[in-house]
């Protein structure tokens, strides 16, 4: 495939099956899922028969072994984030909640009897999972979170809220994070079970392609297996956002390529003044700041990429590319929508639905502003967050 948004030529630092990956993910995201996201991003629905397409691909916990996962590398999960998202940024959050939020946790801390129960239904896309993190009053500082487990008998009794959570009212489980005693702790928590509704969050004008709910938790009766007993502390939520941050700045990167191949196209095909838009340096400077931003980002998420597969990524590198490229990619889609004049308002073209969706992504997963202090922390040695 020829990809204008690749202007150093980074395809040829992938291998052929990165490329082959590359090409049959954007041919599938064109075909089966661009025609209706239009449609969908205005009713505020996301099109959830995909998620057998997306498990049929093979993209559904890709980058983990075993349990009916394809065992794909983290670059192969960064490209298919890129291509994702290329389409929309719902239908990456999709795959990223599935893979980094759901079957991450239960593949790193669960137990071999909850791997073998929910992985393989996960990974094929025949259940759907959701990540309860968020509170209502608790949102950047996880830690003080106020959902509650408290033992009951072999079991545990589960009460709280949480708030901002995809697929929430779509999933069949929920991974939940809650005190217990005087530690955080992971349960696995059935749709159905008596005491657990997920009513969806209404009004959005972001991420309208995604479904987002509460989940609220009234006496709910858990048994002792659905805990995950390999998850303690603040560090095992964390340590799954951080799995999600990585294939966000990677995400982000494609949302900011289809909105710049958007404008490029039309600022060459549309004259003004007797001239094509392409031919005003104003436009120029515009297009070649978008360019150069996707290329910064892309060369960005390649090095981390392989910097994962090495094992030597941090969180902190993980940081730094979800701060640069999301804000990149915002400023990207704002600019391609203005290269639209009057077209660039409507559903008719990507950039004000990418620009829309990259507000939530610029919140979600940890701020803008929480990276700052994250990346800040690193350099400085200083601890800026209290
Ligand atoms: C569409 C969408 C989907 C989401 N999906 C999920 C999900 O699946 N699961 C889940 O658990 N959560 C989810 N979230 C929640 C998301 O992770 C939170 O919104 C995010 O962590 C920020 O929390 P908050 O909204 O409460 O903002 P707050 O924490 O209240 O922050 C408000 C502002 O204050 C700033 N701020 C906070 N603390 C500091 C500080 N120390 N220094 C400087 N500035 C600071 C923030 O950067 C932000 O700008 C989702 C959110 C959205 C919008």
């Amino acid at each position: 495939m020829i990809d204008p948004s690749d202007f150093y030529r980074l395809d040829l630092e992938l291998t052929e099956d990165e490329r082959l990956l590359r090409d049959t993910l954007r041919a599938f995201v064109q075909r089966e899922f661009m025609p209706g996201v239009a449609a969908h991003f205005e009713a505020g629905t996301f099109p959830v028969d995909i998620a057998l397409r997306l498990g049929e691909l093979g993209l559904l916990g890709m980058k983990y072994e075993g349990y009916g996962c394809a065992g794909a590398s983290n670059v192969d999960y960064g490209i298919a984030c890129q291509e994702l998202e290329w389409g929309d940024s719902g239908l990456r959050s999709f795959v990223s909640v599935q893979t980094s939020l759901v079957i991450h946790p239960i593949h790193t801390w669960g137990s071999e009897e909850q791997k073998r129960r929910y992985i393989p239904s996960l990974a094929r896309g025949e259940l759907i999972g959701c990540y309860g993190l968020t509170e209502p009053d608790h949102g950047s500082d996880p830690g003080g979170m106020a959902t509650r487990a408290v033992r009951d008998g072999d079991g545990f009794v589960l009460n709280g809220a949480k708030m901002w959570i995809t697929n929430g009212t779509i999933a069949d489980l929920a991974v939940v994070w809650a005190r217990l005693d005087d530690d955080i702790a992971g349960f696995i928590v059935e749709k159905g079970t008596p005491g657990f509704t997920a009513p969806e969050m209404k009004r959005k004008l972001s991420l309208r392609a995604s479904v987002t709910s509460e989940l609220v938790f009234d006496e709910v009766r858990l048994p002792a297996d659905s805990r995950l007993p390999g998850a303690s502390g603040l560090g095992a939520p964390l340590g799954c956002l951080n799995e999600a941050r990585y294939g966000i700045a990677w995400g982000a990167m494609g949302a900011a390529a289809a909105c710049y191949e958007c404008a490029l196209d039309y600022v060459r095909s549309r004259e003004q003044f007797g001239k094509p838009l392409a031919a005003f340096q104003m436009t120029q400077e515009k297009l070649v700041r978008m360019l150069s931003e996707i290329t910064r980002g892309r060369l960005m998420n390649l090095r981390l990429g392989r910097m994962k597969d090495a094992g030597i990524a941090r969180h902190v590198h993980v940081s730094l590319a979800k701060y640069a490229n999301v804000s990149a990619a915002l400023e990207i889609a704002r600019t391609a929508r203005t290269l639209l004049g009057a077209n660039g308002i409507t559903l008719e073209y990507p950039p004000i639905r990418h620009a829309a969706n990259l507000e939530s992504v610029l919140t979600y997963e940890g701020t803008h502003e929480i990276h700052t202090l994250i990346v800040g922390r690193e350099i400085t040695g200083e601890d800026a967050f209290h």
